[in-house]
């Protein structure tokens, strides 16, 4: 792809790596590059920062103007927008190309990719997968949904490099524009999720399934036979199944990360590995027992007047706090709760009544939740709380010694939090200053 001259507009600088570095790169190779972004100036003040040393033709903050979409030649398209945008859809009228952060890096990169994505487990097999390869010979890195752009590092990524990419079904929707898929696809688990973007489970389905669609005859397709929706997904290359369900792999022993679901996560990135030349059962071994876990996934915070206060801010689907709630044995007072993305929250209200022996309720699912936890069989202690702070505080009082207070509130942060990572760090500060009733 040649940039030079041509006009690029970057939809959605973001707060996160990608956007900045989309920009930086476009601008590198001499594309007169557009930023326009919805978020106000102060909003983006720290991206803005970053890219202070780049020569950029026009900033175009606090709303969107059609002429830049009309005009450009190129659209790097934030994750997050919507891909039917009435703003889209007039630039691909005017004859430009849609692209994405994602798609700039593999359209440049020389190497070779292992690709992650699912439903839930995404970030913690990817990061797993790299753990083990760097205990081997390979050169690797990794990135993708993960958070750090690998764009300004693509020119120096080399032919027998490995690239570990957690890959969201937004950038799989993208990737297909692209017809490829990674030379080893890991896919965790399937269920519905991210309804509000996706609006049907067939196009969710659909855009998870490019991971396997372009593959070749001898690429690797690592599916979870548990999987009852996974199990039937289409394959072109190798299939090559893994059954948390009944796996007797003993290097699981080495995995320090609590629960059924993380060892779910370590039997997928060791099927994959497994797939890859020079990965050795020590080196394996070596790669589990060093990862310590990623921030807010069941991340240990503190033991405070012998309460564990434990981080799962990032569980924002029913699914994954169920697999959170389940992996402790001792009780559990569970923080609930957060931003409605029309999700049924039935099932997460049930094992919640079942496992926890009380609730604090935040965010805007808190008062729906309440309802569902009063249709249970169980009656426990709940409070719909107005602050994060107050839901710690009703922690501290209905929790005595040897328990879990666990935040993990199944839903999305937005309501209340910048994201996931604030609302983390929040629970961090207020748990590590947690006052006891006498
Ligand atoms: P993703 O990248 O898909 O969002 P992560 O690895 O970041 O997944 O984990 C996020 C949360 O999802 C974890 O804190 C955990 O509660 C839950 N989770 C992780 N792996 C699984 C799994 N295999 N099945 C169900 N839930 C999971």
């Amino acid at each position: 792809m040649e940039f030079r001259n041509r006009r690029v507009t970057v939809m959605g600088l973001g707060r996160f790596d990608g956007g900045v570095a989309a920009v930086r790169f476009l601008s590198e190779r001499g594309a007169k590059v557009t930023v326009t972004d919805l978020r106000s100036e102060a909003e983006l003040a720290e991206s803005i920062q970053r890219l202070s040393d780049v020569p950029i033709k026009r900033w175009r903050l606090g709303e969107h103007d059609e002429s830049d979409f009309t005009r450009a030649d190129f659209v790097v398209v934030n994750p997050a927008v919507r891909r039917d945008h009435p703003l889209l859809l007039a630039a691909e009228d005017s004859g430009a190309v849609l692209t994405s952060e994602m798609n700039l890096f593999w359209s440049h990169h020389r190497g070779r990719v292992i690709g992650v994505t699912g439903s839930n487990g995404k970030s913690t097999t990817a990061a797993i997968i790299h753990a083990i390869l760097s205990e081997t010979d390979h050169t690797v890195r990794l990135g993708g949904n993960i958070g750090q752009s690998l764009l300004s590092e693509v020119d120096a990524i080399g032919a027998n490099d490995w690239t570990v990419l957690e890959l969201s079904s937004f950038q799989l929707h993208d990737l297909d524009r692209l017809q490829v898929s990674p030379e080893i696809a890991v896919v965790t688990n399937f269920s519905p999720n991210h309804l509000d973007w996706h609006e049907h489970l067939t196009d969710y389905r659909e855009a998870k399934q490019t991971i396997l669609r372009w593959q070749s005859a001898d690429d690797r397709a690592v599916l979870n036979d548990d999987d009852a929706d996974v199990r039937n997904w289409p394959v072109h290359g190798r299939r090559i199944g893994f059954s948390p369900e009944i796996s007797d792999e003993p290097l699981l022993e080495a995995l320090r990360l609590p629960g059924q679901h993380n060892r779910a996560n370590a039997l997928a990135a060791i099927t994959a590995m497994r797939c890859v030349d020079g990965v050795t059962d020590a080196a394996i071994r070596r790669g589990l027992e060093k990862f310590p876990g990623l921030p807010h996934r069941l991340e240990f915070v503190v033991e405070s007047q012998g309460r564990r206060f434990f981080n799962d801010s990032l569980a924002t689907t029913p699914e994954s706090a169920i697999a959170a709630i389940q992996s402790f044995d001792d009780p559990i007072v569970l923080i609930l709760g957060g931003s409605d993305k029309g999700i049924d929250l039935t099932q997460l209200a049930e094992v919640a009544a079942k496992r926890a022996k009380a609730v604090a309720l935040i965010g805007r699912t808190a008062t729906q939740l309440q309802t569902l936890l009063d249709r249970t069989s169980r009656s426990l202690p709940m409070r719909v709380c107005s602050s994060l702070a107050e839901a710690v505080s009703f922690a501290c009082e209905e929790s005595l010694v040897g328990d879990v207070v666990l935040l993990s509130p199944g839903c999305a942060s937005y309501d209340w939090f910048r994201d996931f990572a604030d609302r983390g760090e929040q629970f961090r500060q207020l748990a590590k200053h947690a006052d006891f009733p006498n």
